[in-house]
């Protein structure tokens, strides 16, 4: 089976195209500027990586582009368009309507459309997406769609319930939901898989830290907490998002600059976390760059980001009674060892012991802890592409069968 993954933002969309039975990606890449002018990068055919400026005026002109270099000569790997089996799409919110991948009918398209309050700027494009791959691939092409909150859908309501008038839950569906959930799934997954032992058995903390960053406790398997919210805005500070603060700031903010709540959001969104800390930048490489050069901000930035998630690990074991795992994922997870070694140094009382020399290593699927240590620090690099893949064979075999 071959499966085409897409993520539709408000002016991309990233795809890759895997083929299930040989378990590789045949061609992966990713269109820009939609509705602008119209730029695809591609790889897939060649060695090469291609590159070259499409008009695209609408999604469905860059899923057609898509299409057009993966039949492509030179670049494509397939023949005929009827070759892909089927689509998974990448969906962020699906509110409380979905706690795991579905098929999409009319009525999953209706429920999507409920949660675009919940996330306008990410589930319009998602839906526009999927509207885009049913007018050019047609109805018969199964399309899947995968969201970022079902993963987080078993936390129980002491821990996605926020303490304001409960009304507004009833009314409006404010609460905790959680995002990066096909991540987090699939690392532990993996971290159970690496130490040999049942999901079912194991407490795992698995900390997605890259430009956007969150933390889940999963207790037997399921997501019992995370440390993002009713946006992505909550919890640890990021890239540019400040993470939790004093809600009474927005207000005198918003007082004191002269600008309304919508703006101090999209200040605590775009212009906070280690950007508005450093003034330097929300990548950790530029950070650790300034770092070198004796930039105090910067520095400042990066142990604020450290602490956090120190603190929200700390909170997690002690939520769950225990942990036997930690897993570091994303960007900075997988990559940054200074990261790694400040969020668990002082920690051996807890059974958390790092060792420097294996931290040194990154980017690949590595136990990082000394070997005594009670609980298994892992570094495992995410793969969401591959969870939709596997998630849309699933489902569409499940429907043949029926
Ligand atoms: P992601 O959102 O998972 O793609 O992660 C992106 C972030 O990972 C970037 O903004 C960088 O801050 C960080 N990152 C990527 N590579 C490295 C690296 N080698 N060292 C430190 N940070 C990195």
């Amino acid at each position: 089976m071959k499966v085409l993954v897409i993520n539709a933002g408000s002016s991309s969309l990233k795809y890759q195209l895997f083929d299930m039975d040989a378990q590789t990606v045949l061609a992966k890449g990713l269109c820009e500027r939609i509705g602008i002018d119209g730029k695809l990068t591609h790889q897939g055919g060649s060695d090469e990586k291609y590159k070259a400026d499409v008009p695209m005026s609408t999604h469905a002109d860059a899923i057609k582009a898509v299409i057009d270099i993966l039949l492509d000569e030179k670049w494509g790997v397939i023949k005929d368009m009827s070759e892909i089996n089927a689509v998974g799409h990448r969906v962020v919110h699906g509110g409380e309507y979905f706690a795991d991948s579905v098929l999409i009918t009319d009525e999953v398209i209706k429920a999507i459309e409920a949660c675009i309050p919940l996330a306008p700027l990410h589930n319009t494009p998602n839906l526009i997406g999927i509207h885009a791959c049913e007018e050019v691939m047609g109805k018969d092409v199964p399309q899947v769609a995968v969201f970022d909150t079902a993963f987080h859908q078993t936390m129980p309501p002491k821990n996605y319930m926020y303490a304001i008038p409960y009304e507004y839950y009833e009314k409006y569906k404010i609460r905790r939901y959680g995002f990066h959930g096909t991540s987090h799934k699939y690392v532990s997954q993996q971290a159970a898989e690496m130490l040999g032992r049942p999901i079912e058995d194991l407490k795992i903390i698995t900390c997605h830290l890259g430009n956007g960053s969150s933390i889940s406790a999963i207790d037997g398997g399921k997501s019992v907490d995370t440390s993002m919210g009713f946006t992505p805005l909550d919890g640890l500070p990021m890239g540019t998002r400040s993470g939790n603060i004093d809600p009474a700031i927005i207000d005198f903010l918003a007082e004191h600059e002269g600008i309304d709540a919508h703006e101090v959001i999209n200040i605590l969104n775009k212009k906070s976390g280690m950007l508005g800390i450093s003034g330097v930048s929300s990548d950790f490489r530029d950070l650790d760059s300034a770092i070198a050069e004796g930039n105090v901000r910067a520095a400042l930035a990066k142990d604020m980001f450290n602490l956090s998630v120190k603190k929200i690990i700390g909170s997690f074991i002690a939520a769950m009674g225990g942990v036997d795992a930690i897993v570091f994922t994303a960007g900075v997870g997988e990559n940054d060892r200074s990261v790694r070694w400040d969020v668990c140094e002082h920690m051996e009382y807890l059974g958390i012991k790092i060792d420097p020399e294996k931290n040194k290593f990154r980017g690949r699927q590595m136990d990082i802890s000394i070997d005594y240590a009670r609980v298994r620090v892992l570094v495992i690099p995410t793969n969401e592409e591959l969870v939709i893949a596997q998630d849309t064979q699933r489902l569409v075999s499940e429907a043949a069968a029926k």
